[in-house]
């Protein structure tokens, strides 16, 4: 093991985030205050989307979405294999049931065809996953979800920022959720945000993030003072705070920054490794751009000797961090026995995962490491070949 090892990712946190959070802590004001008013304003501008409604995950924020479109357990949320079970689970809290669907091979992006086929009568809600940062089809996507008085949630947790011909996500469907966990493009260590239109929405996300407690009641009664709250529905715990606030206003301003010095890394590693026969990377669509929260490449098992498992161990060994995005849904053990699933159904997803692994790509990264990521990649290429 080499000392100076890649990490796979590490947050790009500078003197910026360290005086917002110093600031926040001698305010007095570390639960949800001002700061993550600032913030979630600050967001909304940023996307170009009316309501920004931060809370403490992705999973917080698309649980509270369904909740608001009304979901119950005889419906189903359809919903993409290849990607984090979170995206699936949220069906599973209402007693719903999540209708996997399999990707196109070429993007890893849910495949339009599929889902078409995989709409009943009781399809309620489909998630589209922007796998990596790349966009899924969303004018098919949307025009099917019209076709049927079916609702979209976006699982935007890779896309920020992302564009789809011109228009940015989060501004595309009725509801869209990011996330701000410790790896993804904007951190602010746990964190979510719900970007909607929808006034409704919006109102019913709000009040049901904390505790049901309804503001607007609050207001009506309150002549006696600021000690009164109205709970109007059993809610959750799922708001955000200044402390992670201090941190996403921080990182806001620099998102595109970020974005940029990712872009040349995704395309330093595409122009290094696009004729390499000993992996495949993800195809590109020409009328969107990616965020590259990800740069996933598929082994070319056949020609090699070694399995992914040992590739990624033969990269740690010298001295790079590799993940797995992911382990598609339908392989994990309670998805698999409660909802009766098969591999052979999910050919695209089951055949990608065996050969999946994701590079490091985040701006700290100097050019000496990308280049030398691209070195020992291809090395390791050439000495396993068959
Ligand atoms: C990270 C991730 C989530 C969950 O985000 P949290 O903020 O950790 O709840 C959901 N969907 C996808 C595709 C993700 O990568």
């Amino acid at each position: 093991m080499t000392e100076d090892f890649l990490a796979f990712h590490k947050p790009f946190i500078s003197e910026d985030e360290i005086e917002e959070m110093v600031d926040t802590l001698r305010s007095g004001w570390i639960s949800m205050g001002p700061k993550t008013l600032q913030f979630e304003e600050a967001f909304g501008n940023y996307i170009g989307v009316k309501n920004s409604i931060a809370v403490n995950s992705w999973t917080a924020a698309g649980h509270l979405t369904l909740e608001a479109f009304g979901i119950g357990k005889d419906d189903e949320v359809i919903v993409p294999t290849m990607t984090f079970p979170a995206t699936a689970e949220i069906a599973c809290y209402f007693g719903a049931k999540p209708v996997l669907v399999d990707v196109e091979d070429e993007t890893l992006n849910i495949s339009v065809d599929l889902l078409e086929k995989a709409i009943t009568p009781k399809t309620k809600v489909i998630i589209p996953v922007h796998y990596g940062g790349q966009p899924c089809d969303m004018d098919e996507i949307n025009a099917l979800a019209v076709k049927h008085g079916i609702r979209v949630l976006e699982d935007a947790a890779h896309a920020l920022p992302a564009v789809y011909k011109g228009r940015k996500v989060g501004t595309i469907s009725e509801v869209t959720c990011f996330s701000f966990y410790a790896t993804k493009t904007l951190s602010t260590g746990e964190g979510g945000m719900i970007c909607t239109e929808n006034e409704e929405i919006s109102e019913r996300c709000k009040v049901m993030r904390l505790h049901g407690i309804n503001r607007d009641a609050w207001n009506r009664y309150n002549e006696s003072g600021s000690w009164y709250y109205e709970v109007v529905a059993p809610g959750y715990k799922y708001n955000f705070t200044d402390l992670q606030a201090s941190l996403g206003l921080a990182q806001l301003k620099k998102v595109d920054l970020m974005w940029q010095r990712r872009k040349e890394i995704a395309q330093r590693y595409t122009e290094a490794l696009k004729d390499n026969d000993g992996i495949r990377l993800i195809t590109m669509k020409a009328d969107r751009e990616s965020s590259w929260h990800l740069f996933p490449i598929r082994l070319n098992l056949e020609a090699l000797k070694i399995n992914r498992a040992q590739f990624i161990d033969q990269l740690k060994d010298a001295g790079i961090g590799a993940a797995v995005h992911f382990m598609p849904v339908h392989m994990h053990l309670y998805y698999k026995e409660t909802l009766s699933l098969d591999d052979k159904d999910f050919p695209a997803a089951t055949n990608a995962f065996h050969r999946l692994l994701s590079l490091p790509i985040y701006p700290g990264m100097t050019e000496a490491q990308v280049e030398r990521v691209i070195d020992v990649l291809t090395s390791l290429l050439s000495k396993f070949r068959k």
